[in-house]
């Protein structure tokens, strides 16, 4: 019996569109998404479901039920990841970091070949993972690979965040 095309679960073209948009550079994917949410209003609803979250006006305001709209995802700035917002003030502890500053450990083995004339700046190395556990934490003496000190919520960075609008 010849194969029937029609009950492949996955046409060819569909599978070469997943391709394309997950070999797109990200300032492709955000243009491209633009656009579309710019002409089609059917679209527009769908990633709004996705990216935006509808709360209602919180207690003391002046305006009731007034719904406000904000970003269902913000960013971090304590531990720099990206929080789903009702997930955040649901749980209040998801966010876990270190305030405090690092410093490196001169007397670490691991800067035991360490030659400043050669391999520079030792605080270079912070970021570096084979280093982390030659720095230590400031505010609480762990090293580099400890896991933050501090457990709260995570804080949206106010700079990129987006004003909240009402509708
Ligand atoms: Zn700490
Ligand atoms: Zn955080």
């Amino acid at each position: 019996m010849a194969p029937n095309l029609h009950t492949e679960p996955t046409s060819g073209m569909d599978r070469t569109l997943e391709d394309a948009i997950k070999s797109a550079t990200e300032s492709r994917v955000r243009t491209v998404l633009l656009k579309i949410c710019n002409e089609n209003p059917v679209c527009r609803e769908a990633v709004s479901k996705e990216l935006l979250l509808v709360t209602t006006a919180e207690e003391g305001e002046t305006v009731k039920n007034k719904k406000r709209v904000r970003q269902a995802y913000e960013l971090c700035i304590h531990s720099e990841e990206e929080y789903n917002v009702e997930e955040n003030e649901l749980e209040g502890d998801l966010c876990q970091y270190h305030p405090g500053s690092r410093d490196y450990d001169f007397n670490h083995s691991k800067f035991d070949d360490f030659e400043p004339w050669r391999d520079g700046d030792p605080e270079d190395y912070e970021d570096d993972p084979d280093f982390a556990d030659a720095f230590k934490w400031d505010c609480c003496g762990g090293n580099g690979v400890t896991d933050g000190c501090v457990v709260t919520k995570h804080q949206p960075d106010e700079t990129k965040k987006t004003k909240l609008m009402r509708v």
